[in-house]
């Protein structure tokens, strides 16, 4: 063997396996295929499925939750107040002071929390017991320049971000956990009961004023700035939309219609599903594999809790059947979620050359410390693949809100234009996901239409959102201040 032949074997060893990869990313880029037509019939399912869950209970997929909330914040809005945001990996607890129209927020103050992992998977006491604790302490330390009215008990706005079935403002009991929650004895629970007594417990005297889903509390913070808010959507470890909706087009209400002819509609259209999302193997195998199988469908192939893992579960079969990564498999590449989205979105937006962002990725997280150009090559395209196939079915989603309201045709005189309050770590920190969602929608909705919208960033407006809510929901409203 001469040397020369050796290098030519070794060339053609490597590019064996980077052809066979490239017909793995092939495949699966045209199952993920996301045409402008094909996002059309999403999003037409999407409106159907909303028809659906707003005529009956259990009508839909798409539950279409009512929040009784019917009248967003005015500005007027006064006093102190507390918020608490559970959702994600971390819970924050605020305290907001409100100042009425001219002052607005006078103050605000948070705390943010990471949950111990096993408090996600244990028992309900203990995960509110955390909770109330880290409560207690914030309240505690309660500084200069806040002014609670003497005698009165503060009052909280509990952002719970998940599927709950509210009984009023400020009761509802959990359907089910999402996002890597799961503790069984919570579902079916009033989530305001659970906190309570967790607070109860500790002697902190407080009341829950308005239970909100972090949609309705963005849809609420982002009210609260602009008065053309028609939605909200979360894109970050899970996703999900709520809209303002003409109480008239809710048949299965049953209560008194609201005065304002209006009611805020948590959709929770994570759980979306259709024939016509472009589902791949790798997605029917996390789901099988996830907490909630059956479960969650459209969150699954969106949001950030799902994202990198999907990345993953394709570089397993690339290293295992095409030999990616060499003759053995990186042990770290088979563990279920080591891949997170952060470290996706870095890795797709590397710029230089020589992809190295992506390289030391590959060493730091599946110790994979020869990449040649070539792999990173296509670990970026794959990166784009998923990123782009979300992006573009969130759109999806949005038109298909716009649909249903009917705003999706041209309209000329009125030069008002609709914000779409956007808010979530995916959409904050992932730039081409967001460009690529906004563009997808410009796409959808065509040039003329588009002008009539606005995409809003509304940071962390759920945490002011809630603080709001509860203070138009106060048990003190009207009562002068003695
Ligand atoms: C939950 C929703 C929530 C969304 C975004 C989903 O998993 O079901 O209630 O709004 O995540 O946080
Ligand atoms: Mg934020």
């Amino acid at each position: 063997c001469t040397a020369a032949a050796l290098v030519v074997r070794h060339r053609m060893k490597n590019c064996g396996k980077w052809t066979r990869a490239m017909n793995i990313l092939k495949e699966f880029e045209e199952k993920c295929k996301t045409p402008v037509e094909k996002l059309k019939q999403v999003a037409d399912a999407m409106t159907v499925e909303m028809h659906a869950g707003l005529a009956s209970e259990g009508g839909s997929k798409l539950k279409m939750l009512i929040s009784y909330v019917d009248n967003l914040p005015t500005g007027d809005e006064k006093g102190l107040f507390y918020a608490l945001d559970l959702g994600g990996t971390n819970f924050r607890v605020l305290r907001v002071q409100l100042g009425g129209k001219d002052e607005r927020v006078v103050r605000q103050e948070f705390v943010e929390v990471a949950i111990p992992p096993h408090l996600m998977t244990g028992s309900s006491e203990a995960l509110f017991g955390f909770i109330a604790e880290a409560l207690a302490k914030f309240v505690e330390e309660e500084g200069d320049g806040y002014h609670p009215v003497s005698g009165r008990q503060r009052e909280l706005g509990f952002t719970f971000s998940f599927p709950v079935r509210q009984t009023s403002i400020a009761s509802g009991t959990l359907i089910k956990w999402t996002k890597g929650f799961n503790i069984e004895d919570t579902v079916g629970q009033d989530v305001v009961g659970e906190i309570t007594k967790a607070m109860e417990k500790i002697g902190l005297d407080m009341r829950v004023a308005a239970l909100v889903n972090d949609t309705i509390g963005t849809l609420a913070g982002g009210s609260y700035y602009n008065d053309n808010v028609i939605a909200a959507v979360i894109l970050g470890t899970g996703t999900n939309a709520a809209y303002v909706e003409r109480a008239h087009a809710i048949p299965k209400w049953q209560g008194l219609l609201p005065q304002s002819g209006e009611m805020v509609i948590n959709m929770e259209w994570g759980n979306f599903r259709s024939s016509h999302l472009p589902i791949t193997e790798y997605d029917q195998a996390l789901d099988l594999e996830s907490l909630n199988p059956g479960e969650q469908i459209f969150e699954k192939m969106i949001s950030g809790m799902y994202l990198g893992e999907i990345v993953r579960r394709v570089l397993c079969r690339m290293a295992e059947e095409a030999a990616f990564f060499g003759d053995v498999v990186p042990p770290k590449l088979k563990r279920p979620f080591i891949l997170r989205t952060p470290d996706m979105s870095a890795m797709h937006h590397d710029t230089s050359p020589d992809l190295r962002v992506i390289g030391s990725k590959l060493n730091d997280i599946l110790e994979v410390s020869n990449s040649p150009l070539p792999m990173r090559k296509i670990i970026f395209e794959l990166c784009d693949i998923v990123a782009t196939r979300g992006a573009r079915l969130s759109a999806a989603g949005i038109y298909g809100i716009i649909k249903k309201l009917g705003r999706d045709i041209p309209k000329d005189g009125d030069k008002q234009k609709s914000v779409i309050a956007v808010d979530g770590g995916l959409f904050e920190h992932y730039t081409k996901f967001r460009n690529s969602m906004e563009s997808s929608l410009k796409e959808l909705l065509g040039d003329e239409v588009a002008d009539n919208f606005v995409i809003e960033h509304s940071n962390d407006g759920s945490g002011i959102g809630a603080a709001l809510l509860a203070a138009s929901h106060s048990q003190y409203l009207g009562v002068e201040e003695s």
